[in-house]
C-alpha cells in the first residue's frame, strides 16, 4: 500500500553482503555462481596438488572435483541462500510492520521518531503539524466503534491526500496524527493547516448509510532550522497549539510560538 511504499522508500531494514547479494541476483543464479566458482577452486586445488606431489595430470583427480562440488556446493547453497532470503523477506515484512499503523496504514509514531532522527539533517525550515480529531468520543458514541474505525480511516485517507505533496503524515496515537513537514517556513506551515482544516471540514465522510462531517484542530510548530530542532520539542509546542485550538473552540488551527 502506499504509506508503507513511503516507508520503505526512506527506511530500509539493516542488511548483509550476502544478504543484499541474494536481493541482487536471487537464489538460483546465485547458487549457480557459488558452484562453478567452487569448481573453479577444486579444480586449481587437485592441478596444484597433483603438481606438487609429481603425480600425473589424469581424469580421474579432476573427475573427483568436479563431482565433489556438483554435487555438495549446490544442495548446500540453495539451502542456505533460500534461508537468506526467507530471512531477508521476514525481517523486512517485521521492520514494515512494526513502523506502520495497523488501522490506517500510516506510518507510526515511532517511524516519527525514526525519520525524524534522520530526516532533520538539514539547515531548511521544518514545520509539525499536530492533528487532532473534534469530538471523536461522540463520533464512537452515536455510532460505534466499529463504524467509528472506519470513520477514523477516511479522515486519514483525507488527511493524507491533502498533506502528501508536502510531508508525510504518521497516526500519532487514538484520533491524533501529526504531519512532519520538510522545507516548510512558518507561513506557508500555517496556510498548508488552514487548507487542510477548511478541506475536512467541508469533505462528507460516507459510510454506508451514514454521512457525517468531521472537524480537526491542529497544532503548528516551526523551526527555523531543521538541524538546531528536535522532534521532541516540536510535539510539545504542536500540542501545546492544539490544546489552545481546542480551548478556542475547536475547527481551528494554532501557531505554537517560533522555537
Ligand atoms: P476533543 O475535541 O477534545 O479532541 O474530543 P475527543 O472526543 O476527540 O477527544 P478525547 O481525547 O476525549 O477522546 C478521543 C476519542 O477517540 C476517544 C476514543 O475512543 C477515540 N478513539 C481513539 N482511537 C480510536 C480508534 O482507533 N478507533 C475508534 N473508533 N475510536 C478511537
Ligand atoms: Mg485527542
Ligand atoms: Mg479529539
Amino acid at each position: 500500500s502506499r504509506p508503507g511504499r513511503r516507508l520503505v522508500s526512506h527506511q530500509h531494514a539493516p542488511s548483509g553482503r550476502l544478504r543484499s547479494f541474494v536481493r541482487r541476483v536471487g537464489v538460483w543464479k546465485g547458487t549457480a555462481i557459488f558452484t562453478f566458482a567452487s569448481t573453479l577452486i577444486a579444480f586449481a586445488v587437485t592441478g596444484v596438488s597433483l603438481e606438487l606431489a609429481g603425480l600425473r595430470h589424469g581424469a580421474i583427480g579432476y573427475l573427483i572435483a568436479l563431482a565433489c562440488s556438483l554435487t555438495i556446493m549446490p544442495a548446500m547453497m540453495v539451502a542456505l541462500l533460500s534461508l537468506i532470503k526467507r530471512l531477508d523477506e521476514a525481517e523486512h515484512a517485521l521492520y514494515r510492520l512494526a513502523r506502520t499503523d495497523e488501522l490506517t496504514d500510516l506510518p507510526n509514531r515511532r517511524a516519527l521518531f525514526e525519520a525524524a532522527v534522520h530526516q532533520l539533517q538539514t539547515d531548511t525550515a521544518v514545520a509539525l503539524l499536530f492533528i487532532d480529531i473534534d469530538h471523536f468520543k461522540r463520533v464512537n458514541d452515536t455510532y460505534g466503534h466499529r463504524i467509528g474505525d472506519i470513520i477514523l480511516c477516511r479522515v486519514a485517507e483525507a488527511i493524507d491526500g491533502q498533506l502528501s505533496a508536502r510531508g508525510l503524515l504518521y497516526r500519532f496515537g487514538g484520533e491524533e496524527f501529526a504531519g512532519l513537514l520538510y522545507n516548510t517556513p512558518p507561513a506557508d506551515a500555517r496556510d498548508i493547516a488552514e487548507a487542510l482544516r477548511e478541506h475536512i471540514q467541508r469533505t462528507p465522510i460516507t459510510v454506508g448509510e451514514h454521512t457525517l462531517y468531521i472537524t480537526l484542530s491542529i497544532g503548528v510548530a516551526t523551526a527555523d532550522n531543521a538541524r538546531n530542532s528536535q522532534i521532541t520539542t516540536l510535539i510539545d509546542h504542536a500540542d501545546q497549539a492544539v490544546y489552545e485550538a481546542k480551548n478556542a473552540g475547536r475547527n481551528r488551527i494554532h501557531l505554537a510560538p517560533a522555537a
